[in-house]
């Protein structure tokens, strides 16, 4: 199973932000787009995401087609669990109507099992009847990232998942996130303007640059072999 984007293009009006862009990320990998701010991550993010109707190139997963130009299945049907900058927990509603919120149709108690494990999986099992405000900014997007994996998708896309998190507190955050993405064994997306948070979380990191990808390898690849000034630049400010 991959998530495959092939040369994909896309712009608004006539300023053109993303062009050629082809990449796999496959299943149970960690896969970061990193690059500087309007380099065109988010955008590929919300096209995986249907956030966009896909203009060039197409979108599948596991060989299926996400998107093409004019045919673009609905964001909805797309099985995939998002993370956001702002994790957006239902404030009136505990953490355990959080995370079960998207396995409505499942009988109560294979449900009431489902959010114990997936918050067992983020290092909160005991904090069912919490109220998120009750919960620091990095409890809640753990709380985020539990309820985006609670039905089981076959991707996670997380657009800047620790940037409103405490710093002192965001590295435990992303060896945390790090686990759990990798014991559910999801294909996962995340974008990130931080070579530091690429290098600790991600198994490839794809560098942006004005709308390309640079290069694409893992850590020690791109910090052994930059392939351009960019990505030298990143990953020499990372050490
Ligand atoms: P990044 O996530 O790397 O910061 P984005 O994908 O958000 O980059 O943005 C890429 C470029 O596209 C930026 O120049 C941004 O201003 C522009 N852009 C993004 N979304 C829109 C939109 N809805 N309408 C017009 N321009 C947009």
């Amino acid at each position: 199973m991959a998530l495959a984007f092939r040369n994909v293009g896309h712009s608004f009006g006539d300023h053109r932000v993303l062009s050629g862009v082809s990449l796999e990320a496959r299943q149970g990998e960690i896969l970061c787009l990193l690059g500087p701010s309007g380099s065109g991550k988010t955008t590929l993010l919300r096209l995986a995401a249907g956030l966009e109707a896909l203009q060039e190139g197409s979108i599948d997963l596991g060989g299926a087609l996400l998107a093409a130009p004019g045919r673009d299945v609905p964001p909805e049907k797309r099985s995939f669990g998002m993370v956001f900058q702002d994790h957006a927990l239902f404030p009136h509603l505990t953490v355990a109507e959080n995370v079960a919120f998207g396995l409505a149709g499942r009988p109560k108690e294979q449900a009431r099992q489902v959010v114990a494990e997936r918050l067992a999986s983020v290092g909160l099992a005991g904090f069912e009847d919490r109220y998120p405000h009750t919960l620091s900014g990095g409890q809640q997007q753990r709380v985020a990232l539990a309820r985006a994996l609670a039905p089981s998708p076959a991707a996670m896309l997380l657009d800047e998942p620790f940037a409103s998190v405490d710093v002192t507190r965001r590295r435990a955050l992303r060896e945390e996130a790090r686990r759990a993405l990798k014991a559910a064994g999801v294909i996962t997306l995340v974008v990130t303007h931080d070579p530091v948070e690429a290098m600790e979380i991600a198994d490839r990191i794809a560098v942006m640059e004005k709308g390309r990808i640079a290069q694409c390898a893992t850590p020690e690849e791109l910090y052994a072999r930059p392939a351009s000034a960019l990505v030298a630049s990143l990953f020499g400010e990372a050490q």
